[in-house]
């Protein structure tokens, strides 16, 4: 049967994309993924932040000196491999001159538009659906080594703050009272900033609740089908060829995340998006039997906090602790190298040193995941320059934050309907 829309991709952004279209009365919408269930991605064990906050694409001013430095560096927590390099031609000098002033504010103020619009479509959806995802809306704490780190980021926080984010700059002491935990290394702390509107929830429960609402509003998952072409007449597109045949659509849309510039590339369209590849450690039961044998009364952590010296986060979600991070432009490398993790428990210790002790790697639940990161920093979401086909992609180190906000632009565009947001600036084949 022909589908009215078609998308392929079953992580957080395919799946919100597909909600999205049937909550704005789309029909006969059908989304393929090549896992052998939605969401085993890069929307599976993230940080779980949705975060305004960290609106600010990865390629910042200096990120040129960051990555060459990483090339001979062992322990920096972000990492360009040369055997990357073959594949980064258009992309990487693109990257890098989007990290100049003017640019990277620019690709600023687009990232947090997007994400004060899908923050709140995120609510508002998970109240709708009565979505079981561990929400907590406690915000996010940033805390800073050196009083130097600091005040960097406290301009930079003057910025989004001018825009509407609500922040508060906090005293070591003070930044203890928002999350206890904190209390042993407060004599290591030079300031903090506290965002009461972040949150954290997890990302894979809400794709499986997403997953229960498309299906129960009449969508279509087929699951374990790889897409690997397009059906294609002329500068048309009217659906997929996969390894179990081919799906018409009128309208098929590529959300299969740091993949989709590999599929779009067999349309002859270069599509600037590279995966850069993250970790998480995952600890279970952090206040459970292991913990109380190697520190008598540990405070568990409350909420997300990121250390910006490692640009690591911690978040605390049901039942588990999650360590996440890491950026290393390796391709699609599958590798998992203990001495790229151990930078990750080194934060554990180095943050909330008495949970910490007595962990090892042993003990963790390892994850990676691929961010698809755009070369100037800012999602790609609308129309391609063929007749019914259209991407939404590229949410790199925000794809949890902004996969509603993302979803519903993209509906709109496809059903004709006036977004909220004006929809030029994510065009994915923008200048
Ligand atoms: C370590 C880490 C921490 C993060 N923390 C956060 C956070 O705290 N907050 C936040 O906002 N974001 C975070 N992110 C980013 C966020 O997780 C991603 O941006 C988001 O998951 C991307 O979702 P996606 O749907 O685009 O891609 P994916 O989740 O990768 O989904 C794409 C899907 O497409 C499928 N697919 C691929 N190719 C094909 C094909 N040919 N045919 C059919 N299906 C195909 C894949 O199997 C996959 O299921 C983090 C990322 C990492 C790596």
């Amino acid at each position: 049967m022909q589908a009215q829309f078609q998308i392929i991709g079953g992580g957080l952004v395919g799946l919100a994309t597909a909600y999205a279209l049937l909550e704005k009365g789309a029909s006969h919408v059908r989304l393929i993924e090549a896992g052998k269930a939605v969401a085993l991605e890069t929307s599976y064990a993230n940080a779980g932040m949705v975060h305004a906050s960290l609106a600010n694409p990865w390629n910042g001013p200096g990120i040129f000196g960051q990555l060459l430095g990483s090339m001979v560096s062992k322990n920096t927590s972000m990492k360009l491999r040369a055997s990357a390099l073959p594949d980064l031609l258009g992309w990487g000098p693109k990257f890098l001159r989007s990290s100049a002033n003017t640019p990277h504010w620019r690709a600023t103020e687009l990232n947090y538009a997007l994400a004060q619009y899908s923050m709140g479509l995120n609510r508002k959806w998970r109240e709708d659906l009565s979505i079981d995802d561990a929400y907590d809306g406690d915000g996010l704490l940033k805390i800073f080594r050196t009083p130097r780190a600091f005040a960097q980021a406290r301009d930079k926080a003057l910025r989004l703050q001018a825009l509407g984010l609500r922040t508060e700059f906090l005293s070591a002491q003070d930044s203890s009272v928002r999350e206890p935990a904190l209390a042993p290394i407060i004599k290591s702390i030079a300031g903090a900033i506290f965002y009461p509107d972040d949150f954290k929830a997890d990302a894979y429960r809400f794709c499986k609740a997403l997953e229960i609402a498309i299906l129960e509003r009449g969508g279509e998952i087929i699951t374990g089908t790889r897409v690997e072409g397009f059906l294609r007449n002329g500068d048309s597109v009217h659906g997929v060829k996969t390894d179990t045949g081919d799906f018409q659509a009128r309208t098929t849309i590529v959300a299969t995340g740091a993949r989709s510039y590999l599929l779009l590339k067999t349309l002859g369209l270069a599509l600037p998006v590279r995966p850069v590849k993250g970790y998480s450690l995952g600890f279970s039961n952090i206040a459970g039997p292991k913990i109380p044998m190697v520190s008598k009364n540990p405070v568990v952590p409350k909420i997300p906090v990121v250390d910006d010296s490692l640009h690591v986060a911690i978040t605390p979600l049901e039942n588990c602790l999650r360590i996440a991070g890491m950026a290393e432009i390796a391709g699609f490398d599958r590798s998992v190298h203990p001495k790229r993790l151990q930078p990750l428990l080194d934060m554990l210790k180095h943050v909330y040193p008495e949970l910490a002790t007595g962990l090892s790697l042993e003990d963790a639940q390892i994850w990676h995941g691929f961010r698809p990161v755009s070369a100037d920093g800012i999602p790609m979401i609308g129309l391609t320059p063929l007749r019914g086909l259209a991407v939404n992609t590229a949410h790199a180190h925000m794809g949890w934050t902004l996969c509603a906000g993302s979803g519903a632009l993209l509906a709109d565009i496809v059903l004709e309907e006036s977004p909220v947001l004006d929809p030029a600036p994510y065009a994915p084949f923008r200048r």
